[in-house]
């Protein structure tokens, strides 16, 4: 599991990290925008939330992480990336894992300076254009997750599994350190 706020480089880090340990890189960010690019209801019900920087409910997300976690691809584990991302979610994954006698193995926390992520975020909605990357839902993003995500490491300290990887740097140097903190 990647831990770490918006524009740490969850996605960037987590899709090489998922290559070199083989496993599927499963994002509920990525899902929730296909999910709105398709218009279904899942997508409808997220899209107001995710605009405004805010968490989608932990109702409509505990299906979705159910739902990765009991598909088939996830058999031989998973890299999760941007969930879970509050108490509850992490408590729903513990239980589902534990129900297929599997568990979290490792929690990779990546630490950028809060000027970097802003920057970064202002960067990626200039070439991009992610309809959640202005300036209002930037700063938005960054409270939620020091107030709802941030607890998580606490939560996965308690379980012996969190390593923190600075995350400031070439993409290719953070990637030697996510490895060598991932085994
Ligand atoms: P970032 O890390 O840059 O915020 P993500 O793609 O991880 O990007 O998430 C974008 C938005 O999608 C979040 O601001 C939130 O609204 C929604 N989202 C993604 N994953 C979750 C989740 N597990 N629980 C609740 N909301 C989520």
């Amino acid at each position: 599991m990647i831990l770490g706020a918006p524009g740490s480089g969850k996605g960037t880090q987590g899709k090489l990290l998922a290559e070199h340990l083989r496993v599927p890189q499963v994002s509920t960010g990525e899902l929730l925008r296909a999910a709105v690019k398709r218009g279904t209801p899942l997508g409808k019900q997220a899209k107001t939330y995710m605009d405004q920087g805010l968490l989608v409910p932990d109702e409509v997300i505990l299906g979705l992480i159910r739902e990765i976690l009991d598909s088939r691809d996830a058999a031989g584990g998973v890299l999760m990336d941007g969930f879970p991302r509050t108490v509850p979610q992490a408590a729903a994954v513990d239980r589902v894992l534990a129900d297929r006698k599997a568990r979290v193995d490792r929690v990779l926390v990546l630490e950028v300076d809060e000027g970097e992520l802003v920057n970064r975020l202002l960067g990626r909605a200039a070439k991009e254009g992610r309809s959640d990357d202005n300036l209002e839902s930037i700063k938005q993003r960054l409270q939620v997750y020091h107030a709802q995500t941030a607890p998580l490491i606490s939560y996965y300290e308690r379980q012996g599994v969190v390593r923190r990887v600075p995350g400031m740097g070439q993409v290719e140097e953070i990637q030697v350190r996510m490895r060598a903190a991932a085994t």
